[in-house]
């Protein structure tokens, strides 16, 4: 179905010009049933194409996760996962998950060795581009303004810092408070959990939290591009 076109301003580039809906967070990550009613922010082609590849692979790296809850949301991505890696045309999608793909060992929580399992390298680059996106995208959708482009959307995945560092630090942990005991909240279904909160004198700077999945968290900022 050819996309409806109408002329706006992209909340990402903020150029003006034909723009379409984009969904944020990305549409792959819902279940096609749940996906009437989702946010859209206006995209110009040039953006709004530029996501596919990297959504897709934020995707996969979400469905792999094995502290995934088991419900529909979860079987949905899996199965997702599973088709798109089996197109003829996901073949350097597939290579490249093979070298990402070691075996490593696994313990039980009190340390007992269970065994290899297999686990991905992440290319934590791409998922932090698409999860600065949706910062952008969420902050026009829940203050009605865009993000000017002289200030800058930037995320700190927590789940990647394996040994807690991000998540414990007294600062991180006083703006969590903050932001989920005064901030905006909106919540869509078990697939997104989001709190936002305005800083300081700053009409643009923000704090976030965004849960995706039950499982996959990150905080965001937004501040001035050169504070
Ligand atoms: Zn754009």
């Amino acid at each position: 179905m050819p996309r409806r076109q109408r002329t706006g301003e992209c909340v990402y580039c903020g150029r003006t010009g034909p723009v379409t809906a984009d969904h944020v967070p990305p549409k792959c990550l819902f279940p096609r049933e749940s996906r009437l009613n989702l946010m859209t922010v206006d995209a110009c082609n040039t953006c709004n194409s530029s996501f596919k590849q990297d959504d897709e692979y934020f995707r996969i790296v979400l469905s792999f996760r094995s502290d995934l809850p088991q419900n529909e949301n979860s079987e949905f991505l899996k199965s997702q996962t599973k088709r798109s890696l089996k197109k003829v045309e996901a073949k350097g999608l597939r290579k490249s998950l093979r070298a990402a793909t070691s075996l490593r060992p696994l313990h039980s929580e009190g340390g007992i060795y269970l065994g290899h399992a297999p686990s991905l390298k992440i290319q934590s680059s791409r998922i932090i581009r698409t999860s600065d996106r949706i910062i952008r995208g969420l902050y026009s959708k829940l203050f009605g303004v865009s993000l000017p482009q002289i200030y800058e959307a930037s995320a700190v995945l927590l789940d990647l810092q394996r040994d807690g560092s991000a998540i414990n630090h007294p600062d991180v942990q006083e703006s969590l408070k903050l932001v989920v005991g005064t901030g905006v909240h909106k919540k869509y279904g078990d697939v997104l959990d989001v709190y936002a909160l305005h800083v300081e004198d700053d009409p643009f700077s923000s704090m976030w939290l965004v849960r995706l999945h039950e499982v996959f968290s990150f905080i965001g900022y937004t501040n001035p591009r050169d504070a």
